[in-house]
């Protein structure tokens, strides 16, 4: 099929002949007729699909012909991340050459000055994080019901970094008729029934299984102890034929820690996360796609739809703790019909997210050995592990370990390994649950900007949160967590139902 069979004009067509596409990826070629139709669509894509084509192409047309008055989009595109949105602006500036839209970009780490003046002038596109974009409204820089058409990009995400709620609240301040475009990589029953609420008998647009990984990219796994994890990914980067690497990190500190080693190694390593400033991570990204920097090291929410072609490896440096993250990290290799390759360094401790990986793709990762180094088992609750293989594998290739359920053979004592914190206190954020009720809002740049906290939030799965004991989620405050910072422990013998006014006499206890 060709794209000019979808139903596009002749200046879509020409910009897309343009950027070199003969042929619409399977996404654009189911999405675009129907968007033009003016129907809504619930489309099961991950990026890389041609997604931000199948709804970016035909909205140029949709929008053509008409002006944004002030303050009043007429359509707003909702991103889970920044990088996301930036690259949905880009697709908007190669696609719509030829067509004049104004465009609004409002995300979050830059000034509101010169988003507030874009907004002045009038916009037919407005692509924005919820956050920021609730931040304008509150201020009346931005009304919302002129919208014609909303796009819902990444919703599994949105939901993941907690930012539902927000969404919910910009639809409800959108106008009920409208066309509406909801996108997600996979569609889990809380995901399906908020497209049940924003959309009208929309066509249903899947183009691969949710949740599936690509078919060209070559999988690997290797398990070693977490403190040998920098020593395996060295040697698997210097075995490899690596032109470009991405290097996932379930933490942000472990991003810096990552990069500042690879560099002490040789490597031409950057580092990606939400701690840094916007205009940094667009200089660090825009050197890795100019191939200044080799070896990105990155946090999920920063590397998210990360538009990459042509990248040659992904590295997950731990395991993600959610399983679609497996899939959406492997999927920034093997992208338009290229081969990709991807390595996943679990540690002992890692078996279990494994295996909720192995089930959500549907298959078992294959065991590859790192050149040199001994291959090691899965824990199996009881801290034990067997030694592999030994020493004397030559490549990353495929060992045929089996993944669980062998029989450990000895005790390797853990005393030499190097202390680890609990995953508790290493994952310095809190929670969802500890926020205080809302209080009237201060203006937005005296907080944490929204993208920030929600990477906080990221960096523990919502399982996980939910199964913590109460005691643990409980703000710190009431915790004395700063005490057990400072080497103390938590007194467990200390009476309960005094709050933090517990007499002395009662906390000194005594054996
Ligand atoms: P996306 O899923 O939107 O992140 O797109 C993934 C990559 O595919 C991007 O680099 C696009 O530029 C590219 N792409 C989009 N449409 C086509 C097409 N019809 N043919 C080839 N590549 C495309």
């Amino acid at each position: 099929m060709s794209f000019e069979s979808l139903g596009l004009s002749a200046p879509v067509l020409q910009a897309v002949a343009e950027k070199g596409y003969t042929q619409p990826t399977p996404i654009q070629e189911k999405a675009i007729p129907i968007v033009l139709m003016g129907r809504d669509v619930l489309g099961c894509a991950q990026t890389g699909t041609g997604k931000t084509a199948s709804f970016v192409l035909p909205m140029i047309d949709i929008l053509a012909g008409s002006r944004g008055k002030m303050r009043m989009p007429r359509s707003l595109i909702l991103e889970p991340t920044r990088e996301l949105a930036a690259q949905v602006a880009e697709n908007f500036d190669i696609y719509g050459k030829y067509n004049k839209l104004n465009m609004a970009l409002l995300i979050g780490g830059v000034s509101f000055d010169d988003q507030e003046r874009a907004l002045e002038k009038g916009v037919d596109v407005l692509i924005a994080t919820p956050g920021r974009l609730l931040d304008h409204f509150e201020r009346g820089k931005v009304l919302l019901n002129d919208v014609k058409v909303l796009v819902i990009d990444e919703a599994d995400r949105m939901l993941d970094m907690g930012f539902i709620p927000d969404v919910e609240r910009i639809v409800g301040y959108l106008p009920k008729l409208r066309q509406t475009l909801f996108f997600s990589a996979t569609m889990p029953p809380e995901i399906k029934r908020l497209a049940d609420r924003f959309l009208q008998n929309p066509k249903e647009v899947t183009v691969s299984p949710p949740a599936s990984a690509g078919t060209n990219i070559v999988q690997g796994l290797t398990v070693v102890p977490e403190e040998d994890k920098r020593e395996a990914l060295r040697r698997l980067i210097k075995e490899q034929d690596i032109k470009n690497a991405l290097v996932f990190c379930n933490r942000k500190r472990d991003v810096a820690i990552l990069q500042t080693s690879l560099k002490k190694h040789g490597f031409n390593a950057g580092a990606l996360h939400g701690d840094m400033s916007q205009p940094a991570r667009m200089e660090t990204l825009e050197k890795f796609k100019q191939g200044e920097i080799q070896i990105l090291v990155a946090s999920d929410v920063a590397a998210r739809g990360l538009d990459i072609v042509d990248m040659s490896h992904v590295f997950n440096f731990d395991v993600p703790y959610s399983p679609e993250d497996y899939v959406h990290r492997i999927g920034r290799t093997g992208r338009a019909g290229r081969t990709g390759h991807s390595f996943t360094l679990a540690s002992p401790a890692e078996g279990g997210l494994v295996e909720a990986i192995e089930k959500l793709i549907g298959a078992a990762i294959p065991r590859v050995e790192v050149p040199g180094m001994d291959a090691v088992a899965f824990e199996e609750g009881d801290g034990r592990r067997r030694r592999g293989r030994g020493r004397g594998g030559r490549s990353a290739r495929p060992t045929g370990d089996k993944p669980r359920g062998e029989k450990r053979e000895h005790r390797e004592p853990r005393e030499h390994r190097e202390p680890r914190e609990p995953r508790e206190a290493r994952e310095h954020r809190e929670p969802k649950e500890h926020r205080e009720p809302r209080q009237p809002r201060e203006p937005r740049e005296h907080h944490e900007p929204r993208e920030q906290r929600a990477e906080r939030r990221h960096a523990e799965p919502r399982k996980e949160r939910a199964e913590r004991p109460q005691r643990e989620r409980r703000p710190e405050s009431h915790q004395g967590r700063s005490h057990e910072r400072h080497g103390g422990g938590r007194d467990e013998r200390a009476p309960v139902g005094l709050g933090d006014h517990v007499p002395a006499f009662l906390a000194r206890g005594g054996r």
